[in-house]
């Protein structure tokens, strides 16, 4: 069983500033990290991490090699990822003051030129018991999702950042939904209760998380694990990976909704987006 993850990949560049800087203003920065991004990158990392067999679809500029050799590390197949010549790998420039207020320029550059072969000889394997992961930040979500669905797959949609027409497009061939409780409301609020979809995972931040399998209404609720969080960048796509590797494994939703809240408990003590996601042994020493 595989997931397989069209996704986004960015390289979050972050800096610390005393202040934002206002229209004409010129800064220092007091400090600058490098680090791995993207909800798909961060989700297959995630998964990967958790044990899952990954392989993630994706593209970046012809550069950057360091952000394949992270997916890598953390066990997700890079092959399917496509390098492309003249235009930019996505990324984030994420500048935070003292108190904690940010501001981001987000570059999808490469993220929005996924090419077809990603579904024509990338995704031709998927089948039943298979899974394909997607969130709203590249093209081709639509098209991947027909396919995989047509092809018995199980599609986990990330419906993050919010939008009414992506959504709208993959909606038809969406197994589970994938949303925070923000993007729950929303996605509520444009398209009914009555959703077409065989489950939905809502998480809450601090609160938690449920399942609900919307065809028998049964539904499943996980605290979160209280944690001194430093960054919550990445918890939604911390748990979303940990959940998918739970399904893709057979476990039952509570325990796949019990590793992916603690996974993400420990994600949010740790700085960083790709790359504070832990890995299988920490999550069960956590919850030992
Ligand atoms: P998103 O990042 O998509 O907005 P959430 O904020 O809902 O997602 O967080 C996803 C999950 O991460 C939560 O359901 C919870 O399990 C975990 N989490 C987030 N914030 C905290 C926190 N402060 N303490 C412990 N767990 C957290």
């Amino acid at each position: 069983m595989t997931i397989y993850n069209l996704g986004s990949i960015n390289i979050d560049h972050v800096y610390r500033l005393t202040a934002l800087p206002r229209a004409g203003e010129t800064i220092s920065s007091q400090g600058y990290a490098l680090g791995l991004g993207g909800k798909g990158a961060n989700q297959s990392v995630a998964a990967a991490r958790a044990g899952a067999q990954v392989q993630h679809l994706g593209a970046m500029g012809a550069g950057d090699g360091w952000v394949l050799d992270k997916l890598a590390a953390a066990g997700a197949g890079t092959g399917a990822i496509a390098r492309l010549e003249g235009v930019a790998t996505g990324h984030a420039i994420i500048l935070v003051d003292g108190g904690g207020e940010n501001s981001i320029i987000l570059h999808g550059g490469a993220n929005h030129a996924l090419p077809p072969t990603l579904l024509e000889r990338d995704l031709a394997g998927i089948g039943p018991g298979d899974i394909l992961m997607l969130q709203n930040e590249t093209n081709l979500q639509a098209e991947a999702a027909a396919r995989a669905h047509a092809a018995g797959a199980r599609v986990i949609y990330s419906a993050a950042p919010f939008e009414i027409e992506p959504l709208r497009a993959v909606l038809p061939h969406v197994t589970i939904l994938a949303v925070n409780e923000v993007e729950a409301r929303d996605t509520f609020a444009a398209f009914g209760e009555d959703l077409p979809v065989e489950g939905m995972l809502i998480t809450r931040g601090a609160e938690g998380a449920e399942y609900r399998d919307l065809r028998s209404g049964q539904v499943w609720h996980q605290p979160a694990f209280k944690v001194q969080a430093v960054d919550t960048t990445g918890a939604g796509d911390c748990f979303a990976g940990w959940f998918a590797a739970g399904l893709s494994r057979n476990e039952d939703p509570q325990t796949a909704l019990r590793h992916a809240s603690a996974a993400a408990a420990i994600q949010v003590t740790r700085k960083g987006a790709g790359d504070a996601m832990p890995d299988r042994a920490e999550v069960m020493a956590f919850l030992k």
